[in-house]
């Protein structure tokens, strides 16, 4: 059941100007603070902060219109410069709100998730690996090769899953990486990510879509 939110921050609440105008960009923000628990700064703009654990998703504070700070309310005053655009795409997209007892304790950000499993942290690792492939130089120096063929031999022994570990340093002992150019670290990768699929009995992943699938991506393919 969803914790009831405090009356002040109930989204049917809505703020009117002085002149008695509805407003809209300060109902927003009320809204978008109370599912977020997000604070943009209050009425201290300039120390606007929104990386740390109480803010939500980052935002993007703009020069523009000034949002009026909310009459007879001092609970929130919204920061200058905050565009009502800014305000509504947090809000939109704000994560959906969840009872407190699912966050950790003191935060309304960071929900208390189980630590990663072998399957989390392989799927977390693979994207590291091929995604830093995608990005190696196309023709590296011989220091970046060699500091590519000792990342992956550490990565090998480092690697959060002993037997894991094991077999991923026995492939780079038998198949050394191809460290010459993107197109053939990515390749040699994606080799050694079959050799594990393979062993898990999973389908073999067809290595000629590794570019669109870990740099330019599928547009206009079919
Ligand atoms: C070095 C290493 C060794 C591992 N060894 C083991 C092990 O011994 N036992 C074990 O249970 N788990 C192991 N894992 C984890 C395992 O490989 C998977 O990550 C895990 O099972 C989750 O699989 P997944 O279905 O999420 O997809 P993943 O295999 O994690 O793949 C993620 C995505 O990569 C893409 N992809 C798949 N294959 C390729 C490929 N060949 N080339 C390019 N892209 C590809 C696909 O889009 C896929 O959705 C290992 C992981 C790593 C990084």
């Amino acid at each position: 059941m969803a914790e009831k939110a405090p009356e002040e921050f109930t989204l049917r609440k809505l703020l009117f100007n002085d002149n008695g105008k509805f407003c809209l960009p300060c109902t927003l923000y009320k809204s978008f603070r109370y599912v977020s628990g997000a604070n943009l700064g209050g009425s201290d703009a300039s120390s606007a902060s929104v990386g740390v654990d109480t803010a939500a998703p980052s935002v993007s504070i703009t020069e523009g219109a000034n949002i009026p700070a909310p009459p007879q309310d001092t609970t929130v005053a919204p920061p200058q410069g905050v565009t009502v655009a800014a305000v509504a795409t947090v809000a939109a997209n704000a994560a959906p709100a969840a009872p407190v007892s699912e966050f950790i304790p003191g935060s309304r950000t960071y929900l208390k998730e189980d630590p990663p499993d072998v399957n989390k942290v392989g799927a977390a690792s693979w994207t590291f690996l091929h995604a830093m492939a995608a990005k190696y130089p196309e023709e590296p120096t011989p220091t970046q090769q060699g500091e590519m063929s000792e990342f992956l031999s550490l990565f090998s022994r480092v690697y959060p899953c002993f037997w894991c570990a094991k077999d991923f340093e026995k492939y780079i002992g038998a198949h050394a990486p191809q460290v010459q150019s993107r197109e053939e670290l990515s390749l040699w990768l994606c080799g050694a990510h079959n050799k594990v699929n393979k062993k898990l009995g999973k389908a073999q992943f067809n290595c000629d879509f590794w570019r669109q699938r870990w740099s330019d991506g599928w547009e206009g393919d079919n």
